[in-house]
């Protein structure tokens, strides 16, 4: 690199806008070095590829990363029936999941995306569901788990227990 490419570089640095993008640069060149395997290219990068592979900073639960934390939760039920949601129901879930016989599913506040994974005692037989919908009183600890029937949502009732999130 000549002496007029680094002053271009200090332009460049001193512009708050253009160092974003040169942010943005170093992060794509970064991914890419990641994408294709390429190593050693500098020191700081090789440093922070040390630090995302650490083992340590997190469990791996499963095929996918990522920590599981529990939280108490309030969990009621529902089902696709015109009494649980409304007259206008058509069993297309917030996501755009259109819901199916057998599908076990769970409405969460937005805070929890589409996608999110959680594991709730007594349901599915405490395998992973995946939080797909939303509900005018759902929000903050409070969930709705999906089930074929009325009868069962009812069955299900209220209860406060500890569910597993993962993050
Ligand atoms: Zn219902």
């Amino acid at each position: 690199m000549g002496k007029k490419a680094i002053k271009g570089l200090w332009g460049v640095v001193n512009n708050p806008v253009s160092l974003i993008n040169v942010f943005l640069v170093a992060a794509v060149i970064y991914l890419s070095c990641v994408v294709t395997g390429v190593k050693g290219t500098s020191g700081p990068i090789t440093l922070l590829s040390t630090t995302v592979m650490e083992p340590g900073n997190f469990t791996l639960t499963s095929e996918q990363s990522g920590d599981w934390r529990t939280v108490r939760m309030r969990v009621t039920a529902y089902c696709p029936c015109q009494k649980c949601c409304g007259k206008h129901a058509k069993g297309i879930t917030a996501s755009g999941y259109k819901i199916h016989r057998g599908d076990t599913l769970v409405a969460a506040d937005k805070k929890y995306s589409f996608g999110t994974e959680m594991v709730i005692p007594g349901y599915n037989s405490g395998r992973p569901v995946k939080v797909l919908d939303r509900g005018s009183a759902i929000y903050g600890n409070r969930l709705d788990v999906l089930f074929d029937s009325h009868e069962q949502a009812l069955k299900w009732g209220v209860r406060d227990i500890y569910v597993k999130v993962r993050y």
